[in-house]
């Protein structure tokens, strides 16, 4: 009986006697396609001996292929485990990380507006603070030119010149009632006890420091 295996090559074949897939080394198309352990069950042997070691044959053989199933199985059940945790955490990740960035914009946009806000306030009130001190300055001065030029009796300004003639008081006349407000506020402010911008010898100051 001939086969059609290759010949002069390692190949895996089944046995025609044990039925096993084998190693199998053929030089010519008349080998015999039985295993080296299944020569001797050629011939005379007895059948109950030849199945014996063909049950033991397969079932070590199925041992085996099931020991490595087993494990074939429990390796791929830890991977998928794996899997599983690496696939929790990285969406537990992603999670913190979108609440993160969420937290951290409307954080940070709240910080800047409030940065913003404060530094403007803070700005503008400088500005303000600034601005009503060279005003307290200005007037200050006007206030020193008015109480020296401002109508006196007998139709005469208070540095003794007549009236219409001194230079001084016409000078300051347009400013006298925005400058009687000012003194007025800032009198009021010097009675609350608040910073104002009556000049030293204003009598509202001396006043207040004589009492
Ligand atoms: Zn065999
Ligand atoms: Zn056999
Ligand atoms: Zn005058």
């Amino acid at each position: 009986m001939t086969h059609a295996h290759p010949l002069h090559a390692d190949l895996e074949v089944s046995c025609l006697c044990c039925l096993a897939v084998q190693p199998f080394h053929f030089t010519s198309t008349s080998d015999q396609v039985v295993c080296t352990l299944c020569l001797h069950h050629i011939g005379a042997e007895k059948s109950e001996r030849r199945d014996l070691e063909h049950v033991r044959l397969w079932a070590a053989r199925w041992g085996a292929s099931e020991t490595a199933h087993e494990e074939y199985i429990a390796e791929t059940d830890a991977l998928l485990v794996a899997r599983d945790q690496d696939l929790t955490i990285l969406r537990d990740q992603v999670a913190e990380l979108g609440a993160l960035v969420a937290g951290q914009f409307s954080a940070g946009i709240e910080g800047v507006r409030q940065l913003l806000q404060n530094d403007l306030v803070r700005r503008a009130e400088r500005n303000t603070e600034l601005a009503r001190r060279q005003i307290d300055w200005a007037m200050a001065g006007l206030w020193r030119i008015a109480a020296l030029h401002h109508d006196g009796p007998a139709a005469k300004c208070s540095c003794g010149r007549t009236a219409g003639t001194c230079a001084e008081s016409a000078a300051i006349d347009s400013l006298r009632q925005g400058l009687g407000d000012w003194e007025k506020k800032n009198v009021l402010l010097l009675q609350d006890g608040r910073r104002h911008g009556l000049p030293a010898e204003h009598p509202a100051v001396l006043a207040q420091r004589i009492r």
